[in-house]
């Protein structure tokens, strides 16, 4: 593995902090709860996916292309960081957004992600819920790629093996940052969707031997259908880093018990987690990814699977700029 011959774009602010949450741990009287603060990467207000792009738009730079297109849902997080990472390359933005909830409320149709989309000066098109949106993508770029324009295409969530490769650097900064506070963890909690996350933390974790389980809380497919998402992925990723073979089935965990009635549509206990966030430890979670997260890590704390005496790192990747796409489920 040599990360630094791999064509990477500066983009977050790295290393993203590790600090405790002593008022929830409190609270739940339960394990020691740390949190990886990836919320905090920078880009148009942060998230996990700019470790991603940093990979991404290099690739892109390097094909020569003049525009980036990418796909996801209508309050996608993805989606603007995408758009502010070609504003800052001086590259266009195409993005096509699938509405995945039904929702009629003005605020997530325009408001949060898609107002900063926006305001990146990306385009939008938008998309019934259902269709394979990767493949639409590819058939848009095709048809733009045949009047002329060098279009690179990023799928949804920037979950291949090029952009997983900013969460193998991710869990060798994580390494790195507990090595040197002598700080160890019994587990790392976070939210998994498009899979590149976890793919690339477990890839990078496994390839250098760092024992620390790692547990993805689901927010859109079942268990089955995830851990075979993010396995495949991080077998693809650790071939890509020269590391094949190091990632086995058992190393890849997803907990899909959280996701309620769908992706996208908040839960009880998420909007419980992102009020205990709030209050707490004045952090703010998203309703579609990190409080779904965090409602299971809650969940799993007061049901006892993690005990006093362990310490939990809550990987938080961001998201809060669809808070004012859901304001009504907050304010009922
Ligand atoms: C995309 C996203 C995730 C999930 O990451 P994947 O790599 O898609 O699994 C988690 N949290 C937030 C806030 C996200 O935007």
């Amino acid at each position: 593995m040599n990360l630094a011959a791999i064509p990477r774009i500066s983009l977050a602010h790295l290393p993203t902090p590790i600090e405790p949450m002593p008022r929830l741990s409190a609270e739940l009287g339960g394990p020691e709860i740390w949190v990886k603060r990836d919320d905090c990467t920078g880009l148009s207000t942060g998230g996990n996916k700019t470790r991603k792009l940093e990979f991404l738009m290099a690739e892109a730079e390097a094909a020569g292309a003049d525009m980036v297109m990418t796909q996801g849902a209508t309050q996608s997080n993805h989606a603007r960081q995408t758009a502010a990472a070609a504003a800052k390359l001086g590259m266009k933005c195409h993005i096509l957004l699938e509405d995945r909830t039904g929702s009629n409320d003005p605020n997530y149709i325009s408001n949060g992600n898609v107002l900063l989309d926006h305001l990146h000066g990306a385009t939008t098109e938008i998309h019934p819920g259902g269709g394979d949106m990767n493949a639409i993508m590819e058939a848009e770029a095709d048809r733009r790629r045949s009047g002329g324009a060098s279009v690179y295409t990023i799928p949804g969530g920037g979950s291949n093996p090029t952009g997983a490769i900013g969460y193998v650097n991710a869990a060798m900064e994580l390494v790195a940052q507990t090595n040197d506070a002598r700080l160890s963890f019994d587990r790392i909690v976070h939210a998994t969707g498009s899979a590149g996350t976890q793919a690339g933390i477990i890839t990078g974790l496994r390839a250098m031997n760092a024992k620390i389980p790692l547990l993805g809380i689901g927010v859109r497919a079942p268990k089955p259908k995830q851990e075979a998402n993010v396995l495949a992925l991080a077998e693809a990723t650790a071939e890509r880093i020269g590391c094949a073979g190091v990632v086995r089935p058992q190393d890849v965990t997803a907990n899909c018990d959280y996701v309620g009635e769908g992706y996208g549509i908040p839960t009880e206990g998420c909007l419980e987690a992102i009020r205990m966030f709030a209050e707490l430890e004045g952090l703010l979670l998203d309703p579609v990814y990190s409080a779904k997260a965090a409602a299971g890590l809650i969940d799993l704390i007061r049901t006892g699977k993690f005990s006093a005496g362990q310490r939990v790192l809550f990987w938080h990747t961001g998201g809060a700029v669809a808070l004012f796409g859901y304001d009504k489920a907050l304010t009922a």
